[in-house]
Order: C-alpha cells, then sequence, then structure tokens
C-alpha cells in the first residue's frame, strides 16, 4: 500500500497546504477484468483537495470516498467531485461509493445548496458508517473506529498487500480523523505499520475532546506499538517543529509531519 498525502493543513487551508485527504492504494486483482491494477481510496476531501487528486491521478479511477466526519475542513470539496463526476465532457461512471457518519449525507447536499439529497447521491453514492462496519475495496480491507470530537466522527484503519509484489505480507495504517484520545483510537492503533494522527492541538491548549497534541499522538503511537508516526492536522499558524517535538517526547519510533505531495510506500 502507498499513502499520499493530498491536504494536510488542520482546520483550514493554509498557504503550504489544502485541507484534509489522503488517498491510499493498493495493487489488486479485479475480478471484473482478470486483471491486476491499482486500486484508490481517498480519506476525506478538505477545501482545495480535489485539485491536489487530480495531479496524482483521474478522479473517476477513484473507487472509493470515505469521510472522517462532517466538518467542511474534512469534506467541502466533496462537491467539487460532484460537479466533476456530473459533468465531465466524457461523461460520467458509476456513482462513486461514498461513506461517512450519517449526517456527510445532508451536509453534502448543503454546500451545494441543494434542497434534495438525492441530487448528489446521484453522484455520491452515500453510504452510513457506523463503529466496527467493514468495508472491502480491492485487496483492501478498511474498519471504522469511533473517535472522540465535537460531532460523530470515525478514523479508518486500512489493511492491504505489501508494495512490495514480491512479500505476501499484509501491512497496515490507519488515519484518525478528527478526535480526542479515546478508546476506539487505541483498539485502532494496536500493530499498525503506520499511524496517521491529527494533531490540531499543541500542549499549551487545554480544551479536551476535540483533537490530539503532539504527546496525545506520540501516547497512541507507543501505546499501539505502531511503526511509524506521520502527524497531520497541524494548524497553518502552528510550527510543525512543536507537535513534533511533543510526540517525539513521547513515541521512540520513526515520526515525521505530512507534507502536502509526501507519500509512504508500505
Ligand atoms: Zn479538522
Ligand atoms: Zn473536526
Amino acid at each position: 500500500m502507498r499513502l499520499t498525502v493530498l491536504g494536510s493543513s488542520g482546520s483550514m487551508s493554509g498557504p503550504a497546504s489544502s485541507a484534509s485527504s489522503y488517498l491510499v492504494q493498493a495493487q489488486g486483482f479485479d475480478r471484473e477484468t482478470g486483471k491486476m491494477r491499482t486500486w484508490s481510496v481517498v480519506l476525506d476531501m478538505g477545501p482545495g483537495s480535489f485539485g491536489e487528486l487530480w495531479k496524482q491521478m483521474d478522479p473517476r479511477d477513484v473507487d472509493a470516498l470515505l469521510i472522517s466526519h462532517g466538518h467542511a475542513d474534512h469534506m467541502a470539496d466533496v462537491i467539487s467531485f460532484y460537479v466533476f463526476l456530473k459533468w465531465h465532457p466524457e461523461g460520467h461512471r458509476a456513482p462513486l461509493y461514498t461513506a461517512g457518519p450519517a449526517e456527510v449525507r445532508a451536509r453534502m447536499a448543503q454546500i451545494d445548496g441543494y434542497a434534495d439529497e438525492d441530487e448528489i447521491v446521484e453522484m455520491l453514492d452515500f453510504h452510513a458508517v457506523a463503529s466496527g462496519d467493514v468495508l472491502q475495496v480491492g485487496p483492501m480491507r478498511i474498519t471504522a473506529f469511533p473517535g472522540n470530537h465535537t460531532v460523530e466522527s470515525f478514523g479508518f484503519r486500512i489493511e492491504g498487500p505489501s508494495d512490495d509484489l514480491q512479500s505476501t505480507t499484509s501491512v497496515t495504517l490507519a488515519y484518525t480523523g478528527d478526535t480526542d484520545s479515546c478508546d476506539g483510537m487505541t483498539e485502532m492503533a494496536q500493530g499498525l505499520d503506520l499511524l496517521l494522527a491529527e494533531c490540531g492541538f499543541t500542549e499549551v491548549e487545554q480544551t479536551r475532546g476535540i483533537h490530539l497534541t503532539g504527546g496525545r499522538a506520540g501516547v497512541l503511537a507507543r501505546e499501539g506499538g505502531v511503526g511509524q508516526l506521520v502527524l497531520t492536522h497541524i494548524q497553518p499558524w502552528t510550527d510543525p517543529e512543536v507537535p513534533l517535538s511533543e510526540a517525539q517526547s513521547q513515541f521512540d519510533g520513526q515520526t515525521e509531519v505530512a507534507l502536502a505531495g509526501s507519500t509512504w510506500v508500505l
């Protein structure tokens, strides 16, 4: 599997990046064609990220779009995706499988101004996610874990084949969405090869129940015994070195900051 950062800016788009969006891809067999191909899942679609996705691939080839929660910084650009699919001059393909917390269905329509949600799901085939749901996308097995945020929010754990095609080992990565520490995230992090953890706060902020800090992301990585930690959703006004050093004070493994365009190959 490989993870590409389409947008990593926390809570808003910023001068260095679009807001939250991540592309996860794996090689796998397609029963319809009888051939191997690249399967692509997009996690979140924050403001500005649709264009970043388009830089990486034809958006019509995305297999599934998963939304962690209904805050605009994680989903506002679904409307760009909708317009692209509906009005592409070469015609549209089958609707895109889209999933997230139940309230996201109405929010997608609200962003576009549609009174009728059914217009949106013609192109973005929406499925409400519940804790523990498992979705199979080609060779990738995706499980939803509940977060601790101001609205219903999920993290996604993805198990799939190693990018080394000689290897038969499966690899795992997970993305926290927006969350403070909670049992769901602790469970999700167990034994991961890579944890992509938000840290919308630093240790200076005392508010609980919204975001991780670098330190709490580090604790999550340590307690999960993860292979490597990638920090994301850092606010544009925060020096990334602050959450990075907070995380490194809790976690001895490889720790990096997610930058737009960076890729990790597992
Ligand atoms: Zn956010
Ligand atoms: Zn949020």
